[in-house]
């Protein structure tokens, strides 16, 4: 494959983007060579600047649940935009969406619309404080909730000591209030809670983790965060930003059954256009503004293209459940494929999967919490990476992602990549 021209347009983006992109995962740094420029997509391919027709595991990091350019959701964006594309004014499609997501996610009384996840996971967060009157936060080392200063919180430091920043600019005086725990460990978080009795807010979590590569909530951590909350007057907020609507109709409420206080989307519930949201049930969402005390707001919040290209891809999704089984069953057949693969070219590896999140750790060990995910060779993935898009695959460029699985994927594109991960599987260590 040749990828000049991609080259030669990161060579002028860096003149006048810092870094080239606008998110820094796009930019290769931790697999090294430079990132694909994108043409145009559609259905499970990504065609890039240099010609090069790429299956897409990444699928806009989740949304593209249908797949790229899906008709449904291209004509309502094209229809919607002939009225006007922004209107900073209330209107019926808002509603229509709203009515259609509390009708989906368990739990859930009303929605607010925000324009990302960053956005919908802050708003959650200061929603929660304001509700218990409480400052501090729970929430795990290798969860990722967006950018906002309070989650981006180092992992590693002593769970119950004060977090320390990761990012110059987190100020030590928001850091103290982000407490940091390990994902899967009952024991540590009951920890955290004793040394800060009724001061924190809540505990925010992916209740499947899809930030360290994908971790799936060990038995019972869901069920026992639920009690420990309950125990202790603090909200439960499940991120779902990477599983609602993509494990279940419900999110992942649904499927394992256990509730949320407080529940953000983002990504999918936009059908790949730039929004967000938050939700709960009605005591709670009615603590904001302009009926409640805790401000939020945005100019482009309930954009009319967003909620259009939102409403068609969950309607799609209501009236279609079998999607999920369907990109499930894809997901299993590649985790079987890819496993026989692996284990045929003798590679340390743990793969795992939840519904259609899954991702392959070069590690023989249990890959639980963010440290055994960081212990797994980056060296191996690299290669992988690198690997796999010669031969016309584009996973995710960093070993902390999940590949994300969408129907528009055929078998016989499954079986051009596990054949692929066999023949790259040969140069690893
Ligand atoms: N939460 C989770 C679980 C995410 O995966 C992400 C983004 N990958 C976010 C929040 C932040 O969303 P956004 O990038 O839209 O701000």
């Amino acid at each position: 494959m040749k990828y000049q021209r991609s080259s030669a347009l990161f060579q002028e983006a860096q003149k006048v983007i810092p870094g080239g992109v606008n998110s820094p995962v796009r930019a290769f740094k931790s697999v090294g060579g430079d990132p694909i420029f994108v043409e145009k997509a559609k259905g499970a391919y990504i065609y890039d600047v240099d010609g090069n027709k790429l299956i897409d595991y990444i699928n806009s990091w989740g949304p593209m649940i249908l797949g790229h350019a899906h008709e449904p959701v291209v004509n309502a964006v094209i229809e919607k935009s002939k009225r006007g594309t922004s209107f900073g004014m209330p209107t019926e499609i808002e509603t229509d969406i709203a009515a259609l997501a509390v009708s989906m996610v368990p739990n859930i009384d009303k929605i607010r619309f925000v324009n990302s996840g960053t956005e919908a996971c802050m708003s959650a967060v200061r929603l929660a404080r304001g509700f218990t009157g409480k400052d501090k936060i729970i929430k795990f080392a290798g969860c990722y909730h967006g950018h906002s200063d309070s989650f981006l919180i180092q992992a590693g430091s002593g769970a119950i000591t004060f977090g320390a920043p990761n990012s110059p600019g987190v100020t030590k005086g928001t850091a103290k209030d982000t407490l940091l725990a390990t994902y899967n460990n009952l024991a540590n978080v009951e920890e955290v809670i004793a040394a800060n009795k009724n001061e924190i807010a809540c505990i925010i979590l992916e209740p499947v983790a899809g930030n360290m590569g994908c971790i799936p909530p060990a038995a019972g951590f869901l069920e026992g965060l639920r009690k420990l909350c309950d125990a202790n007057d603090i909200l439960l907020i499940f991120d779902e930003v990477m599983t609602g609507f993509r494990l279940a109709a419900g999110g992942a409420q649904e499927l394992f059954g256990v509730k949320a206080d407080i529940v953000t989307f983002g990504k999918v519930i936009g059908g790949g256009l730039p929004v967000g949201a938050f939700a709960a049930r009605e005591e709670i969402m009615n603590y904001l503004a302009p009926i409640g005390p805790v401000y939020q707001a945005g100019t482009l919040s309930g954009n009319p293209l967003a909620m259009a290209a939102g409403l068609a891809m969950l309607k799609e999704l209501n009236e279609n459940r079998e999607v999920f089984n369907s990109i499930n069953k894809k997901t299993e057949y590649l985790h079987k494929g890819l496993e026989t693969a692996l284990k045929t070219e003798n590679v340390k590896f743990t793969i795992n999967r939840v519904g259609s999140m899954i991702s392959v750790h070069f590690s023989e060990v249990p890959v639980t919490d963010f440290a055994s995910a960081a212990q797994a060779s980056n060296e191996n993935f690299k290669k992988f990476f690198h690997g796999l898009l010669n031969e016309g695959i584009y996973i995710a460029p960093s070993a902390f992602e999940t590949w994300f699985i969408c129907d528009a994927l055929s078998y016989e594109d499954l079986d051009a990549t596990i054949a692929a991960c066999q023949k790259v599987a040969k140069k690893l260590n």
